[in-house]
């Protein structure tokens, strides 16, 4: 099996909403932000060869939508899906597999391009992954978190036939990926686990977006459920810290994997690196 980190490019997100009840004083210092109160943040996805599988775990914010709605992200930087994907000697077509961890725009929003005045899954070969409580919920959005979940995205994947649900106790991937689900950000989002190279890998998503939101506090104040997730939180660390388990971060600008170590702080970061050091 090879891993690969595929970057789709960075955005913007206003700091404040970022790091939830944590001081501008304070994060401002890890993620300095810009004159409009935005820091920088990577989309950073993850791309699993095993055997004759090509599975993608999310894919960014896509590029259909309109310039007012891109206004609002400030996407930067040279890498693309397309770019990144070739750079491993890959293409769109070549994806068997499209996992996406939840339904949030910046995590599955390429999953669907424009064809025409079609909206068409922008990998045809593939099978797209959700599970049908996180579908449901995404399909029937409360009024606070709908604004992340846009339709375009979405609707199409099931309209193409292509969408199927994971039930955690069916074996639908290789057994080197393990699937763990989360509530606290949003109802049911997927955690893939990934055994490599003798190490445990845990695709973060937005449980813990970057490496400064590992102190327990650290929460978004996009997350729908904070309790939960502080609890999710402090179960995953301390698990991940206690089995050496690698974290790989989807949002951190720099950091892409780090360990864990337990200060008498709590747990904090203990040694970072890029997957391609593993
Ligand atoms: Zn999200």
């Amino acid at each position: 099996m090879k891993l690969y980190t595929i970057n789709t490019g960075y955005f913007k997100l206003d700091g404040g909403a970022m790091f939830g009840v944590v001081p501008k004083t304070i994060w401002n210092k890890l993620n300095p932000a810009d004159e409009n109160n935005m820091c920088n943040w990577a989309m950073r996805c993850l791309l699993i060869e095993d055997g004759n599988r090509l599975i993608l775990i999310d894919n960014g914010i896509g590029d259909k939508q309109d310039a007012k709605f891109f206004g609002h992200y400030y996407l930067h930087g040279d890498d693309t899906l397309d770019s990144s994907l070739a750079k491993h000697g890959f293409g769109k077509d070549d994806i068997t597999d499209v996992f996406l961890t939840h339904l949030h725009f910046d995590h599955c929003g390429g999953s669907i391009k424009r064809e025409g005045d079609k909206l068409v899954p922008a990998f045809k070969n593939a099978t797209f992954w959700s599970n049908e409580r996180h579908w449901k919920w995404a399909t029937e959005p409360n009024d606070r978190e709908k604004a992340s979940f846009l339709k375009e995205n979405i609707l199409p994947i099931k309209e193409s036939g292509q969408l199927k649900y994971i039930e955690t106790s069916a074996d639908d991937f290789p057994g080197s990926l393990k699937v763990r689900q989360v509530f606290g950000h949003t109802d049911a989002m997927m955690l893939p686990q990934i055994e490599y190279k003798g190490r445990t890998i845990l695709y973060m998503a937005d449980l813990l977006p970057s490496a400064a939101h590992i102190p327990l506090p650290y929460i978004m104040g996009y997350d729908m459920f904070p309790l939960t997730t502080l609890n999710e939180k402090k179960s995953f660390l301390t698990e991940a810290q206690q089995n050496n388990f690698v974290l790989f971060f989807e949002h951190d600008p720099q950091i892409e994997c780090c360990t864990l170590e337990l200060t008498e702080k709590g747990i904090r970061k203990k040694e970072a690196f890029t997957l391609s050091e593993i």
